[in-house]
């Protein structure tokens, strides 16, 4: 094994090998973008495999996505053997999901002795749209103002209580105003429904794991003794309840059987922490060493990833930040291109310049399409991208599951496999009782519904009753009917997941037999079309599933390795059952990263692969780009109102965070980074003149070759109005022609829904000739003079020495009235 292990630590420097080779205690890694972090986690565990003799059962690591677990697997797998299949190696979800279902009867115990319900082992996974209907049904049954506590606002507050593992009773005692009142009124029914539904929101499945290891010395003894090392990367980004969990699996101190606490090893990166609004708090690490006094820190220093451009815009916009720790990150790999900058008359003009430059460097062999991607703040930019990479056919992949399984067909065919695996899902079930239409209306729903409360019986129990003896509890004969028909067909369905079918052939049953799929085909409406492609997409996804090899059976190989797996406590290996197929969809749904169904559904065609135009450009956010690597990245949309976000203006704390973003952005590149913006954006079918990033700004003038400038007329830009000079040099904003790109008569207006919300919620700012403001980038001003009503009011305000600036009012602006 010696020669392996001067493989294993040769390529990496002094503070990295420190890290690998690190004996005992609790170790953390703090260390900024691109220094080798999650490489050294990967090393770490294969020399404790390969030299520290560690049993890959003994072994559980932590990642944000599951994406980032199966090449975490595969690494380590490619530097031992395949024997490490055996470890566990997830996202904190997805290992509690595993612990929950192996655990369900003892956390049934542990809930029956102090008075509330649990839920089994088949329990299903609500993610955030489920959880925002049941919110919504529990809110009307209590009589809820929706419009004075939208279920949006009680199910961010429910979930922020979770994440500070806040039980409802707690709740109580700590909600402060009203909304946090209604909220606490909300949570303890909320969660009521939940068990019911025999179902666990995301938060549930941490807080609920935590609960069972603090409430069972036996079971938290169990996976004490097992896992010897715990590991987790990203550490920034974990939340309350996923601090106490490490605490709680890992330990502080001696067990009273006698079990010392597991070697615990994190890595972050605290200027990476970017989602404080999921609760996630740096906290964890900055007080990791006030809470573990003996823990051992390394810094790493030294950069892999980028050029000399790359680091100094990075390091020089999140040095705007306080309160933080400064890093001396440096890199040995050069200068390097400059960043490209590209203003944009609008978004279609952004995507146009985005795919012309895609398509020049790969002509010129500079770069295959795998080795491109391209950023935007939030999922619905991707649309414009996607339209014309379509028209040019550039091969492209939209990252982030999100939009894929939150078409509504994907989430019925869904529904009916949730059903299935679990009868007592209620939102599940009510989603699919009348889809496709088969006679079941809303007030028969409405009549069962009611029965269900009366009865304190579930709405699946109730449908039962309904369907033998309907007119008992109020039904018309024919909704009883239709509803005894539903039954029927839902427990023929079911006899195929008794039999243990695969998932695929179960959801083409359910589409064949409820009549789904025939009613798509019959239709004339293209978009059913598209519909009916998705599906097949989905199908796919579970045929794929069945066939996974690893990252689901793994511990099957670990058996057959037969190593003292009894020792070290391995599995039953786990099979590609429906339970498990759902699992990973609602996993997956959550951070991670699936083709979209007009994407590429092979795996990650990345690093290895020397075909030049192999591969295909991909979109995502740049929440989801956290950890990944390219060499050619495009940043787009920086511009204030986007990318920061206009919801986090005047919040300190929030545009930190934002900024935090940008600086992850900046860090995916390897060689060349390009960052646009576009002049006018539509917005919820309005045009929006947003004045450039802050961001851009702050990244220093020399690093950055402007490829095209802000116009300095009208004439190529739709009836833009004069500007002085062009933004974001010499200082200041001054000169800023942000200013006033109001006209724009005949813009194209398409739609954005993801913006729709956020501006329905704010009304105008209301101004007169007069008033005072104070406005976040140009500081104090007058309302020289106002004009237009609703979305179209505008107001021209004299900023002093920052200009005079004519704004839309309309949303909310990074402004206030003095
Ligand atoms: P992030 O903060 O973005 O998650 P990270 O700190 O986890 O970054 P890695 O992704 O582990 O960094 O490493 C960045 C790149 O540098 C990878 O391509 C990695 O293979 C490479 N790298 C890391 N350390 C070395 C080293 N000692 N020698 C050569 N390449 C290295
Ligand atoms: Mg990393």
């Amino acid at each position: 094994a010696q020669p392996r292990n001067r493989e294993l630590l040769a390529d990496l420097n002094p503070a990295q090998r420190d890290a690998v080779t690190h004996v005992g205690g609790q170790l953390l890694v703090v260390a900024g973008a691109g220094s080798g972090k999650t490489r050294v986690l990967t090393r770490r565990i294969a020399h404790l495999l390969a030299e520290r003799k560690v049993h890959p059962g003994q072994v559980m690591a932590i990642t944000f996505t599951n994406k980032a677990a199966a090449e975490m697997r595969e690494r380590v797998v490619e530097l031992v053997g395949r024997r490490a299949n055996a470890m566990w190696v997830s996202t904190f979800h997805a290992m509690c999901v595993r612990i929950l279902r192996r655990e369900a009867k003892v956390l049934a115990d542990v809930l029956a002795d102090s008075g509330s319900s649990s839920v089994t082992s088949n329990f299903s996974i609500y993610d955030a749209d489920d959880t925002k209907r049941l919110i919504n049904l529990v809110a009307r049954d209590l009589d809820v103002d929706p419009k004075r506590y939208p279920p949006r606002g009680l199910a961010a507050q429910i979930s922020n209580w979770k994440n500070e593992l806040i039980t409802p009773a707690d709740a109580k005692a700590a909600a402060a105003g009203d909304a946090e009142r209604m909220a606490a009124e909300v949570y303890p029914e909320y969660q009521r429904r939940l068990e019911q539904a025999n179902a666990c929101d995301f938060d549930d499945l941490i807080m609920r794991t935590v609960e069972l290891l603090q409430a069972s010395t036996d079971v938290a003894e169990y996976y004490r003794r097992r896992f010897r090392h715990v590991l987790v990367d990203e550490y920034q980004d974990t939340n309350h309840a996923q601090y106490v969990l490490v605490r709680e699996l890992a330990g502080t101190e001696r067990t009273e059987a006698g079990t010392e606490p597991a070697e615990l090893c994190v890595v972050g990166d605290a200027d990476q922490s970017i989602y404080a609004f999921r609760g996630a708090t740096i906290r964890n690490i900055e007080e990791f060493e006030r809470d573990y006094p003996q823990a051992h820190t390394i810094l790493l220093e030294q950069n892999y990833r980028s050029t000399q451009t790359i680091l100094s815009a990075a390091n020089a916009v999140i040095a705007r930040n306080s309160g933080r720790r400064d890093k001396r990150l440096w890199t040995d790999s050069g200068e390097g291109d400059k960043i490209v900058g590209y203003v944009a008359d609008n978004e279609h003009d952004e995507a146009a310049f985005v795919a012309g430059e895609i398509d020049a460097l790969v002509d010129a062999g500079e770069a295959s399409y795998s080795d491109v991607a391209v950023f935007y703040r939030t999922n619905n930019q991707s649309r414009v991208f996607e339209e014309i990479f379509i028209r040019l056919g550039l091969p492209y992949r939209v990252v982030g599951g999100v939009r894929f399984y939150e078409r509504r067909e994907v989430r019925d065919a869904l529904a009916y496999l949730r059903v299935l695996a679990n009868p007592q899902d209620t939102v599940s079930l009510r989603r699919i009782l009348n889809v496709p239409k088969r006679g079941i209306g809303d007030r028969a729903e409405a009549t069962v519904a009611a029965y269900a409360e009366r009865e304190r019986i579930s709405f699946a129990d109730a449908l039962r009753v309904a369907a033998t003896s309907g007119s008992d509890i109020g039904l018309a004969a024919r909704s009883a009917n239709a509803i005894a028909r539903f039954v029927e067909l839902m427990d023929e369905l079911g006899k195929l997941v008794e039999a243990d079918e695969p998932p695929a052939d179960i959801l083409e049953a359910v589409l064949e037999r409820t009549g789904y799929r025939a009613q798509l085909d019959e239709s004339d409406d293209p978009q059913d079309a598209t519909r009916l492609e998705n599906l097949t997409e989905l199908v796919t996804v579970a045929r794929e599933f069945g066939e996974m090899p690893e990252a689901f059976q793994t511990e099957a190989d670990a058996v057959s390795a037969e190593e003292d797996a009894e020792a070290a406590g391995v599995d039953e290996p786990e099979q590609a059952t429906l339970a498990a197929f759902l699992e990973r969809v609602a996993l997956v749904a959550d951070t991670d990263s699936i083709p979209d169904a007009d994407g590429d559904a092979e795996e990650d065609d990345e690093e290895d692969d020397d075909e030049d135009t192999a591969g295909v450009v991909t979109l995502m956010t740049v929440h989801t780009a956290k950890g990944l690597e390219y060499p050619v990245v495009f940043g787009s949309g920086w511009e204030e109102g986007v990318f920061p976000h206009q919801r986090t203006f005047g919040k300190e704390d929030e545009l930190a965070e934002e900024r935090r973003l940008a600086y992850v952005a900046i860090t995916r590149a390897r060689r060349r980074f390009y960052v646009s913006r576009a002049l006018v954006r539509s917005a919820w079918g309005q045009p929006m003149y947003n004045p450039a990033s802050r961001f851009l700004d702050e990244i220093p003038a020399e690093l950055v070759d402007w490829r095209r400038e802000e116009p300095t007329n009208g004439a190529s830009s739709g009836g833009l109005p004069r500007a002085a000079t062009t933004w974001g040099r010499g200082g200041g904003f001054g000169n800023d022609s942000a200013q006033a790109r109001l006209a724009a008569g005949g813009m194209r207006s398409t739609s954005f829904s993801g913006w729709k919300d956020d501006w329905k919620k704010t009304a105008a700012l209301e101004l007169a000739v007069g008033d005072r403001v104070n406005h976040d980038k140009y500081g104090l001003g007058t309302v020289v003079s106002t004009d237009g009503s609703g979305p179209r009011a505008t107001a021209t305000i004299d900023f002093g020495t920052s200009g005079t600036v004519k704004l839309m009012l309309m949303g909310s602006v990074p402004m206030v009235k003095l």
